[in-house]
């Protein structure tokens, strides 16, 4: 079998970087351009604790529907299951991420799942705090702890471009209120700490720690302390493999085979259960939303590591 290396993954980016041709850097983000295309940077961690990368896995760019992934988190730890699942649904869906004609014809109007824009608006409503300044520090605090990453903040810049380009969720937000998933004091708030949280800046090395972290069922590496309830992280990395690359979301549970969340700056983070976190940036996405160099990173990693969940072992 493919043994780790900075070398192999050296090669993986060599490989997977003209497949940015394929696909365009979606424009109305600061910091992503053209001169972004060719982009890729992959990261694994193990949950030996060694670091393996390549390319520009030091770029740093927006966090985006990676966001997602802690929004759901937080929610399950602050409220738990029952409460969570109440606001939302736990299935995945084929409509595009921001449908909002998804919210009129499933159960209660409820959205599908917590990895759509109108399920993390409403899963957000379930985050903690008295303000959404205080809430917005306790998700960096918990970013910052399970990523070693003291650094990690919002974009000012970014969050200004969400909340101009914001309409749709604007629109999510009310008609969730219209139909009682959100009540009209949480629906604004729960919007602003979503595009907060769009609007973190985070590299390859950081979203692998991330993916580490469900790894490793809701502990640092080398640490005891359950940070999230190991039950709580394995309901999220089921969701992350139903409904975490979007509506391309089936076609990776096929070919690549273990959780992961992608967002439209061309993140995504994997989480290997029991043995490593992938962290990849590729700016330029397919028509789905997903990095087409990153996808193709993991269809690579997964065939020669053999990661694939479902791999008879
Ligand atoms: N920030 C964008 C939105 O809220 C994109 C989120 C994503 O990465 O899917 O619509």
């Amino acid at each position: 079998m493919t043994k780790l290396s900075n070398e192999y993954i050296e090669e993986i980016v060599k490989a997977c970087r003209p497949f940015a041709a394929k696909g365009n850097v979606i424009d109305h983000i600061p910091g992503l351009d053209q001169s972004s295309l060719t982009d890729l940077g992959v990261t694994i961690v193990t949950l030996d604790g060694e670091t393996y990368s390549a390319g520009e896995d030091h770029h740093t760019f927006s966090f985006q529907s990676i966001s997602k992934v802690i929004t759901l988190l937080m929610a399950l730890e602050d409220f738990g299951k029952d409460i969570v699942f109440q606001k939302v649904g736990m299935e995945p869906t084929d409509d595009f991420f921001n449908s909002i004609s998804n919210l009129e014809d499933y159960e209660g109007k409820r959205p599908y799942n917590p990895l759509i824009n109108s399920g993390a608006i409403a899963t957000a409503s379930l985050i903690k705090g008295g303000s959404v300044d205080e809430r917005f520090d306790r998700v960096l605090s918990f970013l910052q702890k399970i990523t070693e990453n003291k650094d990690i903040n919002m974009n000012q810049e970014v969050y200004d471009s969400e909340v101009k380009n914001g309409s749709r969720n604007k629109a999510l937000a009310y008609f969730m209120e219209s139909t009682g998933v959100l009540s009209n004091q949480e629906s604004d708030d729960a919007l602003d700490l979503y595009h907060r949280m769009n609007s973190i800046e985070i590299n390859s090395l950081s979203l692998a720690k991330i993916g580490c972290f469900l790894s490793n069922h809701g502990r640092l590496i080398g640490r005891k302390t359950q940070l999230i309830q190991a039950e709580h992280v394995r309901t999220v990395k089921a969701i992350m493999l139903m409904a975490g690359m979007y509506n391309e979301s089936g076609t990776y549970a096929v070919e690549v085979g273990f959780p992961l969340k992608s967002g439209v700056s061309g993140g995504i983070v994997g989480s290997v259960p029991g043995s490593m976190g992938i962290g990849i940036i590729g700016p330029a996405i397919n028509k789905k939303g997903n990095s087409c160099a990153g996808g193709e990173a993991l269809r690579i990693l997964s065939r020669d590591l053999m990661l694939n969940i479902f791999h008879d072992k």
